[in-house]
């Protein structure tokens, strides 16, 4: 057991206590098998059942329809950068016989990683949008700009648009799905923001999002694609067009064919993401979700705003603040470190800033109690005070 942390970080991030308590047991005697959920076979039926009921709860959560399939993988939402590439190019390749181009929506730092990637692995990138480009100094996150701007190209030679749905670092989210044309796959990194509010799955070609933030811990992507994206021309064919071979391991038509055990599962992980999933099931699942993480990041957004002019300042622009990730600076030498060690007095941590860009990081997952928002608020406003 523990005391309740009142814990900011931004992933790893904080799991709720009775999951914890759970897989704590389970991860000594499973189901009184007298053995582990680490030391089972991942082949074993108890092992497939973890799995399948933590698709299926995703799948009751998330409604998504039987034309869609969950799975796991490993690699982490970085390994999905890659994937993403092998995998998309691949079910463009068999509709079209061509080796697609593709767009990236770049609004902070993972959208840029996962174009860099893909332009590592030879596609031919656009980038639809490049948000730096629309700020004040031209190199700066902290807006998304209007659809309009956006060069995104036809289904004719277009395999995906990528976008990342929630910015961790910058804190810059999406408040609504992007349109892409007629045809064109949708791609959404939601690895930071998935499970905090109801979306409508067919509107997407692929979701994917690594666990460690809203729906487990580190070790275990979840994935929802399309079925239709699972088809393949032969290797060959592959090959002859330039399309790089996916490494059997993020392969998806294998995953998928094999539910997500062609290789060694971390079935333990899969377990929690299980349990944390179950347990927003109980809870009334995504709309109250939703609401809470809403009712939340008010709170803070307006505790900021309401300080004295120059004492917060909130980089993102109003319409694309993230209610996962609240960024912020504060101007004057030594008040950052001063609001982090009155805030560690307080019992709350992990509010620093991601190292490239500093500032502060209020990271408001689904298992940051309100009581730790309403704790946090309070330290907001009594520093602010103290500043005047
Ligand atoms: N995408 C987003 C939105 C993230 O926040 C992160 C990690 N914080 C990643 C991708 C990369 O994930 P990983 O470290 O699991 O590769």
């Amino acid at each position: 057991s523990r005391t309740q942390p009142h814990y900011f970080g931004a992933g790893p991030a904080l799991l709720p206590a009775e999951v914890l308590q759970q897989a704590a047991s389970d991860l000594l005697n499973y189901k009184d098998s007298g053995l582990g959920l680490g030391e089972i076979s991942h082949r074993s039926a108890l092992a497939v059942n973890v799995v399948d009921s933590a698709k299926a709860t995703i799948k009751q959560l998330l409604t998504v329809p039987d034309t869609y399939e969950i799975f796991f993988l490993q690699g982490g939402g970085t390994g999905e950068f890659s994937a993403v590439v092998y995998n998309l190019l691949a079910s463009f390749a068999l509709k079209t016989f061509k080796k697609g181009r593709a767009d990236y929506l770049v609004t902070g730092s993972w959208s840029q990683k996962a174009a860099e990637e893909a332009t590592r692995l030879g596609v031919d990138v656009n980038l639809a949008v490049d948000a730096r480009k629309w700020s004040a100094d031209g190199k700066s996150y902290g807006t998304i700009p209007d659809p309009t701007t956006w060069t995104l190209g036809s289904a004719a030679d277009t395999a995906y648009v990528y976008y990342c749905d929630n910015e961790t670092v910058h804190g810059v989210e999406f408040p609504y799905i992007p349109e892409v044309p007629e045809g064109v796959e949708l791609v959404a990194d939601m690895s930071s923001n998935i499970l905090s509010r109801e979306f409508d799955i067919t509107k997407f070609g692929l979701v994917f999002a690594g666990a460690q933030k809203n729906i487990g811990m580190a070790g275990v992507t979840v994935c929802i694609i399309k079925k239709q994206l699972l088809g393949r021309l032969r290797e060959d064919y592959l090959v002859d067009l330039g399309i790089p071979l996916a490494p059997l391991v993020l392969d998806f038509p294998t995953i998928v064919k094999n539910n997500s055990l062609y290789n060694t599962l971390p079935i333990f992980n899969v377990h929690i993401v299980y349990l944390t999933t179950q347990r927003l099931v109980d809870n009334g699942g995504l709309k109250v979700q939703k609401a809470i993480s809403e009712a939340k990041a008010k709170k803070l957004y307006d505790a900021l705003d309401a300080a004295p002019k120059g004492v917060y300042n909130c980089i993102v622009e109003r319409a694309s603040r993230s209610r996962m990730n609240v960024v912020f600076t504060i101007p004057g030498e030594g008040r950052e470190k001063a609001f982090l060690d009155g805030a560690k007095e307080r019992g709350m941590t992990g509010l620093q800033g991601h190292r490239s860009v500093g500032g502060i990081r209020v990271s408001n997952y689904n298992a940051v109690s309100e009581r730790s928002i309403d704790m946090l608020v309070d330290w907001i406003n009594t520093f602010a005070a103290s500043a005047k």
